[in-house]
């Protein structure tokens, strides 16, 4: 597998019911149409490809994976939604460089609280939920951002024009307009585009730029002067920091961390959790829902049965309705709950370290639950945002 980024952009105004995001289920939906329109009419891709040259069984056929996240609206290649961990003041929410009070992650800080100390009274400076500049109480921080560099980030606001255009029906009987409707479209400003990020098998390069190279189509009336995209295909080459080196910069901060409740505060730190007594620490982070398979594990919590003896420690966790629409088949596809958040797990000093590596190593790649080849459950394992503790 090779990863790529596919741009997108509008050509049209668009009309989605989210103009930030266009789910994964539509990017593929937009793909099969492109398709499945030099496709034998009528032929059903559910029993095999239509001709010798199917082009859609080419990319969705049966072994093929094509992976794609969802499409998110930014200034830039690298945009993603902000962890649910990230906090800003309520008085003056948002970026140092937005005039706002910062931006800031707290898992590490508010977790270690929660754990090492038992009496916070007796802190000096015990972490609290509240902004470091004015004391107002914290807020979560939600939404897009573009990062720009490696401590810069641009939050994705204001790009968009609501355009509405007057359409409507004349009744021949009784002479009057009748179900006039209006639908409303969004005008995406030049300066933004989307930005998906997509694996596909090596050599399938050439099939998936030929399939976009005419644009595609988003959301709904597309083909009625709507949703026409123009789509780019290109290699992935953001900086992202090894998994390795993730895992080591998130235990260097949480063990950094300790350390000075310890040093305030040493007779709080639980008997079980002394100092480098070997056991570390890992989240999963999941911006891309991810739907539990409830027939194995009764819970919307990962669980990592392949590693026993590591668990979930704490969770910031919120959920949604999860459904689509099959393109082949015309039909839609049930609903079921989707999962994103941050669950931090402590793996204890007995753990083989090579077995939790490996298991890290395929939820990173491959992602975690059901339904990942549309785009379900996409993890990252110690996400760098962590990092980010003082305000930005
Ligand atoms: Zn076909
Ligand atoms: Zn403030």
């Amino acid at each position: 597998m090779k990863r790529y980024l596919l741009r997108l952009m509008p050509e049209q105004p668009l009309r989605l019911t989210d103009e930030t995001t266009i789910p994964t289920a539509a990017l593929r939906g937009a793909l099969a149409d492109v398709l499945l329109a030099t496709c034998v009419p009528g032929h059903e891709h559910d029993t095999g490809p239509c001709g010798a040259h199917c082009r859609y069984w080419a990319l969705f056929g049966e072994g093929i994976s094509v992976r794609f996240g969802p499409a998110y609206l930014g200034t830039g290649d690298d945009t993603s939604p902000l962890l649910l961990t990230a906090r800003t003041c309520s008085r003056a929410p948002g970026f140092k460089t937005a005039d706002g009070h910062g931006v800031f992650d707290i898992a590490i800080r508010q977790s270690i609280f929660e754990q090492a100390v038992v009496n916070p009274q007796q802190l000096l400076a015990p972490f609290s939920l509240r902004c470091p500049v004015c004391n107002a109480p914290l807020i979560s921080y939600t939404g897009l951002v573009t990062r720009q560099s490696e401590r810069e980030y641009a939050k994705v606001e204001a790009v968009s024009a609501t355009i509405t255009e007057a359409q409507a029906s004349f009744g021949r009987v009784r002479r009057q307009v009748v179900a006039p409707h209006n639908p409303s479209a969004t005008l995406i400003a030049r300066s933004h585009y989307y930005v998906a990020r997509l694996e596909l098998p090596e050599g399938l390069e050439p099939t998936f730029k030929q399939a976009i190279s005419a644009g595609l189509w988003l959301g709904a009336g597309r083909m009625r002067g709507f949703g026409a995209v123009r789509a780019e295909l290109v290699p992935d080459t953001l900086s992202w920091p090894t998994l390795t080196e993730r895992l080591k910069g998130f235990n260097r901060a949480m063990r950094a961390e300790r350390r000075y409740y310890a040093a305030m505060n040493p007779v709080g730190l639980p008997a079980t959790g002394s100092l480098d007594d070997g056991e570390w620490y890992f989240t999963l982070d999941l911006s891309s829902p991810a739907i539990a398979n409830y027939a194995k594990h009764p819970s919307v919590i990962p669980a990592l049965a392949q590693l026993p003896g590591i668990v979930p420690i704490r969770s910031w966790l919120s959920s949604g309705v999860e459904g689509g629409w099959h393109a082949a088949a015309g039909l839609p596809r049930p609903t079921r709950l989707g999962v994103t958040g941050v669950v931090l797990y402590r793996v204890p000093a007995e753990n083989n370290r090579a077995a939790v590596d490996e298991v890290l190593t395929f939820l990173d790649t491959e992602g975690i639950g059901v339904g990942r080849e549309r785009g379900y459950g996409a993890v990252t394992v110690c996400d760098p945002f962590h990092l980010l503790m003082e305000p930005l």
